[in-house]
Parts: C-alpha cells; sequence; structure tokens
C-alpha cells in the first residue's frame, strides 16, 4: 500500500533560489521530510506554458535551463531524477476524461520544477513528472484540473505545484519593501484568504480588481489553481507555509494542503 503524500504550492521567484539559501530554499528543504518513501513526483510548474495539458512521459527527462543571464554556477545545475513512462500513461488515464497528451522528448525539467525539487529532495531519486500548464484555458478550468488529480497522492505521488501568486516582471522594484505594493499585497491576501477558506473561490481571481497587474500572464498563477482544485475536491483547505512578497511584484507566498477535513482515511 503506498504511503500518501503531501501538496503542496511553492513561490519558486528567481531560479538563483536553486542556488541559495533563502527563506523559500530552506521551506523546500524542510518539506522535503513530509515524502515518506514517495512513488514519484508530479510538478505543475509555470514554466511549461503551452496550448495542450500534457505529461512528461521519459524516461530520463533532462534538465532545463530555461532563462537567460544568470551566473555560471546556474547552468551548471543538474537535476537528474528519472521519469516514469509508465507512471505518465497512469496519471494521463487517470485525468480523464479531461484531455491529456503524452510528451516523449519535448519537455523534461524546467527550472521551476527543478529549482525547487533540488532543495525538496536533493537526492534525485524518486522519478519526477511534469504537468504542462494550458495556456488557453481560464482559471476555473485549470482549477478543474486539480480536481481530477484527487486519488493520485494515495497512490504514493507527491505533488509539487511551482509558480507565484503575483508576478509582474515588469513591475519588479529591487527598492521595494518587504511589504510589496499595494496592489500585490491586496491580491495575495485575496488568493490566501480563499486557500484558507474556499480553495474553489480561486477560480474567481480572475475578476479581482488587481489581476490585471498581479498576473498580467497566467502562467505563474495558474498552478495555484491545480492545489485549490484537489483542496475543494478532497472537502479540505489550505495551510499558508510562507508569506512573503519580494521587490514589490512578486510573492513567495506558498501553502500546503491542509491535513484536516480528510474524508478518507490516510
Ligand atoms: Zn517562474
Amino acid at each position: 500500500m503506498p504511503t500518501s503524500q503531501p501538496a503542496f504550492f511553492f513561490g519558486h521567484g528567481s531560479p538563483l533560489q536553486a542556488i541559495e539559501e533563502t527563506p523559500a530554499s530552506q521551506l523546500w528543504s524542510a518539506c522535503g521530510a513530509e515524502l515518506v518513501d514517495p512513488r514519484a513526483i508530479l510538478c505543475v510548474s509555470a514554466h511549461w506554458f503551452v496550448h495542450l495539458t500534457a505529461v512528461t512521459a521519459m524516461a530520463h527527462p533532462r534538465t532545463i535551463h530555461d532563462f537567460y543571464g544568470f551566473p555560471a554556477a546556474l547552468y551548471d545545475v543538474q537535476y537528474p531524477a528519472p521519469g516514469d513512462p509508465g507512471l505518465a500513461e497512469e496519471v494521463v488515464e487517470h485525468l480523464a476524461p479531461a484531455y491529456c497528451g503524452l510528451d516523449v522528448d519535448s519537455w523534461g525539467l524546467d527550472h521551476g520544477a527543478w529549482s525547487v525539487l533540488r532543495h525538496l529532495r536533493p537526492a534525485a531519486d524518486v522519478p519526477v513528472l511534469q504537468l504542462s500548464v494550458h495556456a488557453s484555458i481560464p482559471l476555473a478550468e485549470h482549477l478543474a484540473l486539480g480536481r481530477r488529480l484527487a486519488g493520485l497522492r494515495e497512490r504514493g505521488i507527491a505533488l509539487v505545484m511551482s509558480g507565484n501568486v503575483v508576478h509582474n516582471l515588469a513591475r519588479l522594484d529591487p527598492a521595494a519593501t518587504a511589504a510589496g505594493s499595494d496592489w500585490a499585497q491586496r491580491f495575495d491576501a485575496a488568493a490566501r484568504q480563499a486557500m484558507t477558506t474556499d480553495p474553489q473561490a480561486i477560480a474567481t481571481l480572475d475578476a479581482h480588481l488587481d489581476f490585471a497587474l498581479a498576473s498580467p500572464t497566467l502562467d505563474h498563477l495558474a498552478p495555484l489553481a491545480y492545489l485549490a482544485g484537489l483542496a475543494a475536491e478532497e472537502g479540505r483547505t489550505c495551510e499558508v507555509l510562507l508569506e512573503r512578497l519580494e521587490w514589490g511584484s512578486l510573492s513567495m507566498t506558498s501553502y500546503r494542503l491542509s491535513a484536516e477535513g480528510d474524508p478518507r482515511p490516510r
């Protein structure tokens, strides 16, 4: 019988978190202890933003350095976790009737996944799959897909969603205080209110007054909707693991699926 695994949403921020000691990377390291005998890790990363839902199905996913202008040390990082093609087929069947394709050669592990996993599971000894973020569907549909993830944790699959609730690179301000901009604070607070009381309300964040500034593209916010959907399906809320804004327009706020309210034995 596989051990039931946790589910997280992590604000990943700068790729440098992969090689630096920060509040976020310390959190990822600490959360690693919650993965007890995982069969695999399924990641929903903001950086695989394409026009379909797909799951990686290669035996050896490559480490993708999908960023520019960072120190050489970051390009040297490899995260050599295996894939699991058989499990990828299982996940596709599990998501049905929602359509999900198998990706055998286009993707691998992007930095939204490996910058976190390097701290969460430094041994890279557990198979990792990525689920893409469909670029042309609204938050409500991402949330519905998140609902379909229910049942995977009980099959030994840890779920790691990686994005940023507030992510506006055009508004980055290195001089900004840790508190962040007013609009960023408001949007982060609205997401926090939904995640901790009524996760399915995340689907309506695109009607929030500050949505256009906080999420000019949906890529970094959408992974949150997968954890929200899972929580809604399991009748749970989520706990805040880290609450933090950086450079005025980047939220590092992170969540874990609450242990409370599980109708099924763990
Ligand atoms: Zn990112």
